[in-house]
């Protein structure tokens, strides 16, 4: 369909894993995958003499599926050297040329598509639904991104002025971007990222989270296949604290565009802020504490449905994910019992298993923290259900659990774990507050027949994505701009018109003719 700007953009099909076949060849490509290898990558040359480490399969106890080498400071100088003496030209080349390749970049995702799905699965644990929505997701960003490039960098715009004088506002790439993603969304965020750095004429230098370099590699290798001048995107893997504080804290680097932690968004800050020099434009999406508001109007069913997905997709393991649930005390039983009878469905397990719904967590690290939230949720709450988990490979089955009030959580809990809280519906004001106060602001839900009952939620709770009688999960690139307000990000929204706007600058010139 046409956009806001009349032109046509259409969002990436994917795959039908309904069709078993689909599904089938799927399976063996994520079962057949051979070892990979990722490291520094400059020029589009492989570097990197430093020792490699192991890459786990977070599905799979002690299982190699590659190996990565991280970036030393001589690779990330290079890095830098090669992207600055880039970028001019990139910038120079408009935003057709932009778009040319970010369009070439997004077919060329889903022409590779199996294999990138099969990579999620071994390396990020996705589902095989999950690494779908992945491709999707990049391919969307790129071509999304390649609209806006071509919309809004094609040109100087010509504003209204006094006679006798011509104003023009025109959009620059500021320099080189640091773009550093989480491993939660490996393929998606780490190639929207960079297409929204390069759609707006910058050079990038990209750190993908520590435990998924091996989607990032391959990704990097199809932009440039895809003809973009390997100069311009070179790929830094290592440790956020080693490799990722070096990039911010790089003399050279321009911007940076952060998703992950809000901690790590505070330590970012700090870096970018003691830095000499200009000052650095930081975008950062971060956590959220989400929340649904259910009411007694609401259709169960479909509150259930939207529930499970919402909380358990992706193993929770999703920013926008619902954390906790608020219902209505006179019905709440209702729907915690068939909740929990929703969960028993649940299949757990191998997630390149076309039945799997939901997959291992990423790592020990994230597994340790889950236990002990429910350790404190045993002693401090009220536990009402849990799963069992298989016991190869970091599984966490999911849990459902009842607390007072959202101050008990003080953070984002990352995984399969939902809180419900019983309300009254006389304190919806207090209740919502209470969620409001804690400070994060990405998704909202919201499941009710009363139209003016849903626009007093929206009133209480702060949110960048709120959603109404459906899931709060899976934003559309072009469809949903997605991104959160306080402690869940700065903006601008991914995926929406705004998106470039502080990955460029703004000149303004007036010539009194
Ligand atoms: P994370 O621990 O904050 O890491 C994110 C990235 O930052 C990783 O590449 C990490 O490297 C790097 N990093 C860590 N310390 C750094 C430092 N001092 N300087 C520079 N870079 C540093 O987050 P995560 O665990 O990967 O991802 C999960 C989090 O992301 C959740 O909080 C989730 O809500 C959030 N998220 C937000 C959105 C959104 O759009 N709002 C989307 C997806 C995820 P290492 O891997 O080496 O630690």
């Amino acid at each position: 369909p046409a956009d806001i700007y009349g032109a046509e953009r259409r969002n990436s099909r994917g795959l039908d894993l309904s069709v078993p076949d689909e599904a089938a060849r799927l399976h063996h490509a994520a079962r057949a995958l051979s070892p990979l290898r990722a490291g520094p990558f400059v020029e589009g040359v492989a570097r990197g003499g430093g020792e490699a480490t192991a890459v786990l399969s977070p599905s799979e106890a002690d299982v190699a599926i590659g190996q990565v080498v991280e970036a030393s400071p001589a690779d990330i100088d290079a890095a830098f050297a090669a992207a600055r003496a880039a970028q001019p030209a990139w910038d120079a080349s408009g935003g057709f040329r932009r778009a040319e390749v970010l369009r070439a970049m997004a077919d060329a995702l889903e022409g590779d598509m199996e294999r990138l799905i099969a990579i999620c699965a071994r390396e990020a644990g996705k589902t095989l639904a999950d690494g779908v929505a992945e491709v999707r997701e990049a391919a969307d960003f790129c071509r999304y991104y390649a609209h806006l490039a071509q919309t809004k960098f094609a040109g100087a715009e010509t504003l209204k002025g006094p006679v006798g004088e011509t104003n023009t506002l025109e959009l620059r790439g500021r320099g080189v971007f640091v773009c550093i993603s989480p491993w939660n969304f490996p393929l998606a965020i780490f190639t929207g990222q960079i297409a929204a750095a390069l759609a707006a004429g910058n050079a990038v230098v990209a750190k993908p989270a520590e435990q998924t370099p091996l989607i990032a590699t391959q990704a990097v290798a199809l932009f440039h296949e895809a003809g973009l001048d390997p100069r311009l995107l070179a790929l830094a893997p290592g440790r956020g604290e080693t490799v990722g504080a070096a990039l911010t804290a790089h003399p050279q680097c321009d911007g940076v565009a952060f998703t992950g932690g809000t901690d790590t968004a505070r330590a970012i800050n700090q870096t970018l802020a003691g830095r000499d020099g200009p000052i650095i434009p930081f975008i950062a999406e971060t956590g959220g504490l989400n929340g649904m508001f259910v009411d007694t109007t609401a259709l169960k069913e479909q509150v259930v449905d939207d529930v499970i997905l919402s909380a358990f997709g992706s193993a929770g393991q999703r920013c926008s994910a619902l954390r906790i649930l608020f219902l209505p005390r006179d019905t709440a039983d209702g729907v915690i019992e068939t909740i929990k009878g929703a969960m028993d469905a649940l299949v757990i397990g191998d997630p390149a298993d076309p039945a799997t719904d939901v997959g291992p967590v990423i790592d020990e690290e994230a597994r340790e923290a889950l236990r002990a939230h429910v350790a404190r949720l045993e002693v401090e709450a009220r536990v009402l259900h849990r799963l069992d988990a298989p016991a190869q490979g970091t599984f966490f089955g999911p849990v459902l659990a009842e607390i007072p009030s959202a101050r008990f959580l003080e953070r984002e809990v990352f995984g399969p774990i939902l809180h419900v809280v019983r309300y009254d519906p006389a304190r919806l004001d207090e209740v919502a507050g209470e969620l409001a106060g804690q400070g994060y602001g990405l998704t909202l839900g919201v499941h009710s027949r009363i139209d003016a009952f849903a626009r007093q939620v929206r009133e209480l709770v702060p949110a960048g994505n709120v959603y109404v009688n459906r899931s709060i999960i899976g934003a559309v690139v072009g469809v949903q701009p997605f991104g959160g307000e306080g402690l869940s990000g700065t903006g601008p929204k991914a995926g929406g018109p705004n998106s470039l706007s502080r990955y460029a600058i703004e000149r303004a010139v007036s010539v009194n003719i």
